[in-house]
């Protein structure tokens, strides 16, 4: 005989709605109750399991999994006949964590019991190979990882950004670090501050350094080039901004927590040297970003020759090239697309980051 699913199975009905809140109701039968005639310990658990299970999916990805790894119930009182009606709500999130809460009340509205709970949450099927682990980016295909040293990036490297930003075309590119802290290595959930004000999308070309080297000539730059990836070059505007004025540097407005989610690498055989490539972003479906590699003012083997006169470059780090014109913000429940031809596409959806709110 085959099994019924779990929430077949125990009767449970579940009404869900898409904000990280569920509901779910028992009627109960008489295979519901114990001796005592009152719902079995067993069947209001598992409602609770099943109704805090509900919130928490409701609230991730569609393509991402979640399992319970504890729950703790309080028993407050008995119901023996009637409905059972379940309430759960997510209370907060962690990156690979979501905590949730809830209770059983009878039909005249009586709590009887309470829960918290803790659910895993995966990227991906759990049967599927792994994505990336933190700080480090995965090559495409395979499960080879590469640990992430420097981030490195570039401003001003596209003519049309410039323009938008309002800065001269003769104003040179600027260079800047990100820590490896920020890399969200395959994308899916991201956390944005939501107390500093707009935090602006800029897609990348990332060039990911396989060879260490200093002083490197431009003739030989590309001997030291892994791959490359799809990245994002996530930017606090308006504390940039405000660094700008006082000509302070902008390590917070770059470099926080998440603003740099990296997708799988690219072998730089199957590219060659990064041009000629097309480059979009788009947010909740319309188009925002759109460019090619070929705009970029200073190329990757300059770039690279030009850095590495001043710093060693070694395995692992990464090289954030600059963004196309169309910049602009994002919001938690935005899902945001970054395309680069042949290179791939990275996926990140948003939600505020609960450490700051
Ligand atoms: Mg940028």
């Amino acid at each position: 005989m085959q099994t019924p699913p779990f929430n077949d199975y125990l009767g449970v009905e579940i009404v869900r709605n898409s904000s990280g809140v569920a509901e779910a109701t028992i009627e109960l039968g008489p295979h519901h109750l114990n001796l005592r005639g009152v719902a079995h310990g067993g069947v209001v658990t598992g409602l609770l399991d099943s109704v805090l299970g509900a919130a928490v999916i409701s609230a991730i990805p569609d393509d991402w999994w979640c399992a319970t790894t504890s729950m703790s119930t309080q028993f407050v009182d008995g119901a023996g006949a009637g409905k059972l009606i379940g309430s759960g709500r997510v209370t907060r999130f962690g990156r690979h964590v979501a905590f949730a809460s809830g209770e059983v009340r009878d039909s005249d509205n009586r709590i009887i019991a309470t829960a918290q709970g803790t659910w895993h949450l995966w990227p991906q099927r759990p049967d599927m190979p792994r994505t990336a682990t933190s700080g480090a980016v995965r090559m495409r295909g395979g499960t080879q990882t590469i640990r992430v040293g420097k981030i490195l990036a570039v401003g001003r490297n596209y003519a049309a950004h410039k323009r938008e930003m309002g800065t001269a075309p003769e104003e040179p590119p600027v260079e800047f670090l990100k820590p490896a802290t920020a890399l969200v290595p395959g994308g899916g959930l991201l956390r944005i501050p939501t107390t500093a004000g707009a935090v602006h999308h800029e897609v990348e070309l990332v060039v990911v350094i396989g060879k260490a080297g200093r002083a490197i000539t431009a003739e030989r730059a590309l001997d030291h080039v892994l791959g490359y990836a799809v990245g994002l070059d996530l930017t606090l505007r308006d504390l940039q901004s405000e660094a700008k004025q006082r000509r302070g540097p902008w390590d917070v407005a770059k470099g926080f927590d998440g603003s740099a989610p990296v997708s799988e690498v690219v072998p730089r055989d199957e590219i060659g040297d990064g041009s000629g490539l097309e480059i979009t972003l788009d947010v909740n479906g319309k188009r925002r970003q759109s460019g090619n590699t070929s705009q970029i003012l200073h190329g990757i083997p300059e770039l690279i020759a030009h850095v590495s006169r001043w710093m060693t470059l070694e395995r692992g780090d990464l090289f954030f090239t600059g963004t196309p014109a169309g910049v602009g913000p994002i919001e938690p429940g935005d899902e945001v697309v970054a395309r680069i031809e042949r290179v791939g596409k990275l996926t990140v959806h948003v939600i505020a980051d609960d450490v700051l709110t």
